[in-house]
C-alpha cells in the first residue's frame, strides 16, 4: 500500500508540491492555517485537515513547507508541537529554508523522541514546483533519505543528500544569495541600458546568448516586461535568506560583500512596504533610484 502523506504549508510553493506528490499516488492528507490554500487541492483528492494534528494522525510521513526558523520552531517545538504530539517511528521532512541551526535543534528532539527527521530545502521557484523539477537539497540521515526518496522524487528528480541536519540549508542559503546577486546586477546593468537607450527586451535576448546569462534573465519576460511583482518568491523570504547567508558567513569569519549589497536593496523593498511582492520589485526601486519613468506610467 501507498505511504500516507501529510503537507503542512500550502502556500506558493507547498501547495503546487504537494499537488504533485498527490498526483504521485500518495494518499494526501493537507493543512494550511488558510483554510482557501486546501481548497484546489481537496478538489484534486486530498483530504483537508482541521489542524496539524488532525495530520499526524492520519499519515506515516509528513513534509512541511513555512516560511523561516520562527514559524517552523513554533509548529515543530512549540507547546502542543509536532515533535511532541507525534508517534515514536513517525517521519518529518521539513522544505521549508531555514537558519542550519533550526534542523539540528528538531533532529535532536525528534531523536530523543524515537521520530525521524530530515531538512530538505528546495530550489526551483513555483514553476519549479509546478513542473515538480525542483532540486532538493537535504541533510540528515542518509538511510532515512532512502525511505522518503520516492515521495521527494514527485516534487523533483535532483534529490542531493548533502551530509549531516544543517548542510542542505547551508548550500540552500548559498544558492539563493547567488540567485539574488545576479538578480540585482543585471536589474542594475539593465537600468544603465534603458537609461541610454537600449530596449529591454532585445538587451535580454543578446544577453541570454552571451557570457552574462544567468537565471536572472527569465524575470525579463516573466515580471519586468509585464510589470508582474505578483509572488512567486516575496522580498520578505528572500531578506529571510539572505539574513540566513550573512549568519552562516559571520559563523564561519568569512568576509562577505555582494550578499550585504543585495540586502540591502532586499531591506529598501522592506521599507517601501513591498515585502509580499515577488522579489524582482527590486527593479522598480533602481528605476526610481535611477530617474526612469516607467512604461505605461504617462509621464
Ligand atoms: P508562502 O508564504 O507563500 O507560504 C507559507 C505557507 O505556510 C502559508 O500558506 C501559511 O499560511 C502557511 N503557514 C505558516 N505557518 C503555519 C502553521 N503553523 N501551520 C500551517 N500553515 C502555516 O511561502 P512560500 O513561497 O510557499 O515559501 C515557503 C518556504 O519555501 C520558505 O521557506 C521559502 O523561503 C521557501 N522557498 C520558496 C520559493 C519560492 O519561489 N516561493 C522557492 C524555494 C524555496
Amino acid at each position: 500500500m501507498a505511504i500516507s502523506v501529510g503537507f503542512i504549508g500550502l502556500g506558493n510553493m507547498g501547495n503546487p508540491m504537494a499537488l504533485n506528490v498527490l498526483k504521485s499516488g500518495f494518499p494526501l492528507t493537507v493543512f494550511d492555517k488558510v483554510p482557501k490554500t486546501m481548497e484546489n487541492l481537496v478538489a484534486a483528492g486530498a483530504k483537508g485537515a482541521a489542524s496539524a494534528k488532525a495530520v499526524l494522525e492520519a499519515c506515516e510521513v509528513v513534509l512541511t513547507c513555512l516560511p523561516g526558523s520562527p514559524e517552523v520552531e513554533e509548529l515543530y517545538l512549540g507547546a502542543s508541537g509536532l515533535l511532541e504530539l507525534a508517534k515514536p517511528g513517525s517521519v518529518f521532512v521539513d522544505l521549508s529554508s531555514v537558519l542550519p541551526s533550526t534542523p539540528r535543534k528538531l533532529e535532536a528532539r525528534a531523536k530523543a523522541r524515537g521520530i525521524e527527521f530530515l531538512e530538505s530545502p528546495v530550489s526551483g521557484g513555483v514553476t519549479g514546483a509546478r513542473a515538480a523539477t525542483l532540486a532538493v537539497m537535504t541533510g540528515g540521515d542518509a538511510a532515512v533519505l532512502e525511505r522518503v526518496r520516492p515521495i521527494l522524487k514527485s516534487i523533483g528528480p535532483n534529490i542531493y543528500h548533502v551530509g549531516p541536519s544543517g548542510s542542505g540549508n547551508t548550500v540552500k542559503a548559498i544558492n539563493n544569495m547567488l540567485s539574488t546577486v545576479n538578480a540585482c546586477a543585471m536589474y542594475e546593468g539593465l537600468m544603465v541600458g534603458i537609461k541610454s537607450g537600449l530596449d529591454l527586451k532585445a538587451m535580454a535576448e543578446i544577453i541570454r546568448n552571451s557570457s552574462g546569462n544567468s537565471n536572472a534573465v527569465a524575470r525579463v519576460d516573466r515580471a519586468l516586461i509585464p510589470r508582474n511583482f505578483e509572488p512567486g518568491f516575496k522580498v520578505q523570504l528572500m531578506n529571510k535568506d539572505l539574513e540566513t547567508f550573512n549568519t552562516i558567513a559571520k559563523e564561519m569569519h568569512v568576509p562577505v560583500s555582494f550578499s550585504n549589497v543585495a540586502q540591502r536593496y532586499q531591506q529598501t523593498a522592506l521599507a517601501a512596504g513591498l515585502g509580499e511582492k515577488d522579489t524582482s520589485v527590486i527593479f522598480t526601486l533602481i528605476e526610481k533610484l535611477a530617474g526612469v519613468t516607467p512604461p505605461g506610467s504617462g509621464a
